[in-house]
C-alpha cells in the first residue's frame, strides 16, 4: 500500500493505514511504500554547472505534475533512450485489475481477460509494437518524432517525456496506452 502525501491528502489516518491495520488483524503480510520528494543536486564534476535531477520517485504517469515542480529540465531531444525498463527482453510485467498487462506503467501488450498471459508474452514483438518500437529506436524523443507529437522544450528525464508523449497518443492507441487513469484522465 502506498502511504504518503502524494497518494492521500494529509489525513489523520490515511486509507493506506486503515488497510494496513485491517491486514494486520487478519494476518496478511503488507508492504508499505512511501514516496519522498524529488531533489536536485549540483555534482562537483558537472562541467556545465547545471543542477540535475538526482533520484526520488520515478516520474511516470499521473503523479508527474505533482512531482516535477522546481526540477530542472533537459532539452526534449536529449531523451533518446528508455531508462528503466528492458522493453526488448522484459523480465517482468505488471497486471492491473482490468487485466491489462503493462511493460511499463500505461504501456500494454494486451489483456489477460482476452488472451492468456503466456500467449501475450509469446506474441510480443518489441520492434513492431507501436510504442515500444520507436522507444527502442531512440527513446521518447523518437516516439514524439515518429508520431509527430508536439513537444515541450524540455523534460526532467526520459520517463517524464515518455509519459507526456504517451498521454498525447492515448486516443490513437486506446488499447495500448491504457487505462486512461494511469495518465490522469478519468
Ligand atoms: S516511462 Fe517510458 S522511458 Fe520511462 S521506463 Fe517507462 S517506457 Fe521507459
Amino acid at each position: 500500500v502506498s502511504d504518503d502525501p502524494y497518494h492521500h491528502d494529509k489525513k489523520e489516518i490515511t486509507p493506506a493505514q486503515w488497510a494496513d491495520q485491517a491486514a494486520l488483524e487478519i494476518g496478511l503480510a503488507v508492504n508499505k511504500l512511501c514516496i519522498h520528494e524529488p531533489r536536485c543536486e549540483q555534482p562537483k564534476d558537472n562541467q556545465k554547472g547545471e543542477p540535475i535531477y538526482a533520484g526520488g520517485p520515478k516520474l511516470k504517469g499521473r503523479a508527474i505534475e505533482k512531482l516535477i515542480q522546481n526540477l530542472p529540465l533537459r532539452p526534449w531531444s536529449e531523451h533518446r533512450a528508455c531508462i528503466l525498463e528492458d522493453l526488448r527482453d522484459p523480465k517482468r510485467v505488471h497486471v492491473d485489475p482490468l487485466g491489462n498487462v503493462h511493460l511499463c506503467q500505461g504501456i500494454s501488450i494486451g489483456n489477460i481477460l482476452q488472451q492468456p498471459l503466456s500467449r501475450l508474452l509469446k506474441n510480443y514483438d518489441p520492434d513492431s509494437h507501436p510504442i515500444c518500437g520507436p522507444l527502442l529506436k531512440g527513446g521518447p524523443a523518437q516516439l514524439a518524432r515518429h508520431y509527430e507529437v508536439a513537444v515541450q522544450p524540455g523534460y526532467v528525464d526520459a520517463c517524464h517525456m515518455c509519459s507526456m508523449v504517451c498521454k498525447a497518443l492515448m486516443s490513437r492507441f486506446p488499447e495500448i496506452l491504457t487505462p486512461s487513469q494511469v495518465y490522469g484522465v478519468f
